[in-house]
This record gives structure tokens, sequence and C-alpha cells, in this order.
């Protein structure tokens, strides 16, 4: 692909969409290429999909989460690192870090919070007009909470608006199952408080729990810590059998807290303390309308087994973009990962099973109309093994690439902990995933670790997918040339 060497309007702010981690990275890495900006943020703060899981303990420590430049910055404030080694909550990311970023002189003048990105068009196009497309600026259609549209002319769009919005469906077929939606009062989407403002919700009460990456692992953990009258009933649904692939790489696991939290999940499966349906394909969901089973659910599964009367169920089947801000941009998508093209098969769970992921800027994230980049979560579509590292390292290039600096955009400055093994939201179906390109991408089930994987051979040790777990992979040292 083409890519001009500077885009053009440079009269224009760049618009990034969403104060998330990486929106505001990519905020901190304008400031230091002194370009104009403009960060439109839907909630009414930054950080706020972050502010939905602030309960929950990442797994990542600091020492990942942490942008160079926005540590640069913050730095020259006088603000102090937190240790390198702690591991936050969502929480103390957002009070330690995000808020302090957003809040910075050079920063927070140039963020507007109740501000969604309704859809980005080339200024007076629509997708199907050619016309002089390349040299028109974008044009953002924004809606401001008091109900004001604006149309902000844009020079290029970083779109971070990631993918907590759009949890995906019960149903397995990726819309929602028959019933669904009729009973969406009894459905959780995400990971709830149990032990916090949720709380009287779910003491005491018959809960499912529909997933097997770590949103589900959190809330079963979670639920299994309320005792006496307020233990609830779980059930566990999960589309894949149980086996040790479920839980990731526990011990092997770089990033320990991720290990640990595997571990704790498989314990807990292990203690007979949850009834668990494995191979549970959700295909309806029926309301009870009768008797003590009065306003409870019921899921029944795509070969006919229904699972017991439930108070409420907890959704984590993974998360997907929201496709509608690019409806009239021309946009390349893979059509499984729903990732742009060139880093969808770098990410692609149905070929990498370990999670580690090649190092990519700003041509992977690119797209044939030239100057909107899709970074961070959202970047990943359907797949869940993003990073935030990942994130900080993509706009550090598309900003480079934005200023003009080709050079400095094409370099990788990324390295990565091993992730021993991927546990996930978004899963494979068959068996393998290093070898098997075209497996079909399913929820809830888990991949092998790369030591089990049969496909792995002595000779494939060049692929990061087939390492050995135990060892760290770095994606690449120092600068290199993509
Ligand atoms: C429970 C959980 C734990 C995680 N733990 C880790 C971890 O330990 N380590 C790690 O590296 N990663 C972790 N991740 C993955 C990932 O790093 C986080 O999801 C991270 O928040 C992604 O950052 P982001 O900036 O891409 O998106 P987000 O943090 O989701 O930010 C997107 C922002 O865009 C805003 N927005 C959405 N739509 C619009 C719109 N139309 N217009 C304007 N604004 C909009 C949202 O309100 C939000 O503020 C975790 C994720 C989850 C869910």
């Amino acid at each position: 692909m083409q890519l001009h060497d500077q885009t053009p309007h440079t009269d224009l702010p760049v618009v990034v969409i969403g104060a998330g981690p990486v929106g505001l990275a990519a905020a901190a890495r304008l400031v230091e290429e002194n370009v104009p900006f403009l960060v439109l943020e839907a909630g009414d703060r930054a950080g706020a999909s972050i502010a939905r899981w602030a309960h929950v303990r990442l797994f990542s420590p600091w020492r990942y989460l942490v942008d160079d430049a926005a540590r640069s910055l913050l730095s020259e404030a006088g603000w102090r690192s937190p240790e390198d080694d702690g591991i936050p909550t969502g929480g103390a990311l957002l009070q330690s870090y995000l808020e302090p970023l957003a809040a910075h002189p050079s920063i927070s003048p140039f963020v507007r919070t109740g501000s969604r990105v309704k859809t980005v068009t080339r200024a007076g196009l629509d997708k199907l007009s050619d016309g002089d497309r390349a040299e028109r600026p974008f044009a953002v259609h924004t809606e401001h909470a008091d109900g004001q549209d604006e149309v902000i002319l844009a020079r290029a769009v970083i779109d971070a608006s990631g993918t907590y919005e759009n949890p995906s469906p019960l149903g397995t077929s990726g819309v929602p199952a028959p019933g669904e939606t009729e009973n969406a009062g009894r459905l959780y989407y995400g990971i709830p408080d149990v032990r916090g403002v949720d709380r009287a919700r779910f003491a005491g009460a018959r809960v499912g729990v529909v997933g097997s990456g770590h949103s589900a692992f959190n809330a079963l953990l979670d639920l299994a810590s309320l005792n006496g009258a307020e233990r609830p009933h779980v059930s566990w649904f999960i589309r894949s059998e149980t086996g040790p692939a479920l839980f990731g790489g526990e011990d092997d696991d770089e990033l320990s807290e991720r290990g640990a939290l595997g571990k704790r999940m498989r314990l807990l499966a292990e203690s007979g303390d949850l009834v668990v349906h494995t191979k549970f394909r959700t295909a309806v969901v029926h309301a009870e309308g009768d008797g003590p089973t009065a306003g409870t659910v019921i899921l029944e599964s795509d070969d006919g087994v229904r699972s017991a009367p439930l108070d409420i169920v907890i959704v984590v089947t993974g998360f997907r973009p929201d496709l509608s801000i690019t409806r009239e941009l021309r946009v390349a998508l893979d059509p499984a990962v729903e990732a742009p093209v060139a880093l969808a098969p770098l990410i692609d769970p149905n070929l990498h099973s370990c999670g580690t992921v090649p190092p990519h800027g700003f041509r992977e994230l690119s797209h044939p109309d030239e100057g909107y980049y899709t970074v961070g979560m959202k970047s990943y579509g359907r797949a869940p093994t993003f990073l935030l590292l990942t994130g900080y390292e993509q706009v550090r290039s598309v900003v480079k690439a934005i200023a003009g600096d080709l050079e400095a955009a094409e370099r990788v400055e990324l390295v990565l902990p091993e992730t021993g093994v991927c546990s996930t939201d978004a899963i494979i179906g068959g068996t393998s995933s290093c070898c098997s390109a075209s497996a079909p991408i399913e929820e809830a089930e888990a991949t092998p670790t790369a030591s089990d994987d049969p496909c792995c051979t002595p000779t494939d040790s060049a692929d990061p997918c087939c390492a050995p777990t135990s060892e760290p992979v770095p994606l690449s040292i120092g600068p290199a040339k993509r």
C-alpha cells in the first residue's frame, strides 16, 4: 500500500477516538511530535471503559502498563511512578496513571468527554465516491452529551475506541440466542462487582457463568469468595472440554498474576464447588414463569441439554469492535477476526495459540482510506490477546508516520512477555491452532499450549507460536526493520 509521507491538511487536528490508555498514549505521542490533536471520549471521564471493571485486578505489573511518552510527560510534571512490580486494579490504573495523564496541561485542554463519535467519513464523500478522496480531510461526526451534533474536520483519525462497550452475545452463532434479548434483565454482560456494588444481586443466588477466558475466571473466583448464606450456587458453561489448556500457562506464564489466575481457577473447577457444563453451546434462553422458578431463566444447548433454573447469568463470551463508526469509510478488515487485514494473520487465534504477536505498526494498522488507523484493543477485532504494551508501540509508530518520520515509524521497539498460553474468551474450533489456518473461531474454548501441541515439531522452533513456554520469547529486541 502506498502511504503519504505526511498526511495533508496539517492545519487540522488529528482526532483520537477514545480516552482509554491507548488513546491517551497517542495523545502523549502527539504532544511529543508537536502535532495538534483532539481526543473525543464518549464517557464522562477518561478511561470510562476501565471504570466499568475498576474492581478487577489486572494481570500485568505496572512496568507493562505505562506508555514511555506518557511517563516522560508525567515525570516532568512531578508524577511518581508506581512500583514496577505492583499489579493494580482497574481503579488504581485510573487513579494513579490515566487520570493524571488526562489532566496533564498539555493534554487536558484537548480532551472532550461526553463526545461520542458516531461515524467517520471523508468530508463530503460517501464510501462509493472516488472523487479527490485522498485529498479530503476526515469528517468526524460527533454527538455531545447535551444532544448537540458536531462535525469535526481532521487531518488523520486514530481510532482507539476499544471493544468493551460491545460484548459478544450468549448465542453460539454470534447473534443473540432466541430469548436472549427478551430476558436481558436476567443477564449480566461483563464482569460484575460481586464483592462490591453488585453483591446483593449475586449473594445466595443461582448464578450461571458463560465463557472461559480471564473475565469468566475473575467472575467465578469472586462468586466463590462469598461465604455462608451469601454463597451462590454457581454453574459454569463452557464450549470446550476442561483440561490443563483451559487454564492457561499457569507457572509458565511470564505474567505471573495471569498464571496465578488460571491456577486458582483450575483449583476451583477441581474443588467440586461448581457445576461445570462442558461442550455447552447456548442455543435458547427460556424464561421460567411459575412456582419457585418464577423469574428465572434456563439455558438450552444446541444438543438439547437444559440447565437448572438460574436467577442470573453472567455472559463473558468476548468482545467485538463497533464497526458502525467506519460504515462510510474504505476500511479493510479481516472477515473473521475483524482486525485490519495486514494485522489479522499476526494475531488470529486460529493461528497463534500462544498469544505472541509479531511486531507491527502503522502499515499493518492502515486502511485503503489513508490516514485512518485502528489501534488498541479495537485493532485486534475479536481476538482476545491484546496487551497494552502492544498498543503503546502501535501509537508510537502511527504518530511517527503522521508526523512524517517514516524511518522512526518503521522501527520496532517492542518486547513482550511470553504468555505461556492463551486462555481466551474467543476461541478455536477443532483441536490445534498453530497449524490450522482454516479452523473457525468459536467462543469459549481454550487453546493448547505450544509444548502440548502436536503441530509444533522441532523444526517449528522459529515460530513464536511453537516456542517452549518456559522461556521468554521477545518479539524483537531493539530497533529492527519491519
Ligand atoms: C478485565 C480486563 C483486564 C485486563 N487486563 C489487562 C492487563 O493486565 N494487561 C494488559 O496489557 N491488558 C489488559 N486488558 C486488555 C486491554 O489492555 C484493556 O482492555 C485496555 O483497556 C484497552 O485499552 P484501549 O485504550 O484500547 O481501550 P479502552 O480502555 O476500552 O478505551 C476505549 C475508550 O473509548 C471510548 N469510546 C468507545 N466508543 C467511543 C466512541 N464511539 N466515541 C468516543 N469514545 C468512545 C470508551 O468510553 C473508552 O474510554 C484487560 C482487559 C480487561 C477487560
